[in-house]
């Protein structure tokens, strides 16, 4: 008995770790995610901005630094 009551609680903690570590890491990375540039006129964008369609060639940023750093400018209607 003694064992199976341990057994769950490791496993709980180990579920409520998990949870939160996934949790945050999740969040953190959708944010980032919001700049994207255009190879083809060097502008970046805000993710669905009405300027910019996705497509294959799109190039993803982490942040606007990164972006002004490749060389790119911001767009001026959505202001990334
Ligand atoms: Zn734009």
């Amino acid at each position: 008995m003694t064992g199976f009551r341990r057994i769950l609680l490791i496993t709980a903690l180990g579920i409520g770790a998990w949870l939160l570590l996934g949790g945050s890491c999740c969040c953190h990375e959708e944010d980032e995610a919001e700049i994207v540039g255009n190879p083809g006129s060097q502008v970046f964008h805000r993710r669905g901005c009405r300027y910019f369609s996705l497509s294959l060639d799109s190039q993803p940023f982490v942040s606007r630094e990164e972006a002004v750093a490749a060389g790119y400018r911001p767009c001026g209607v959505c202001r990334p």
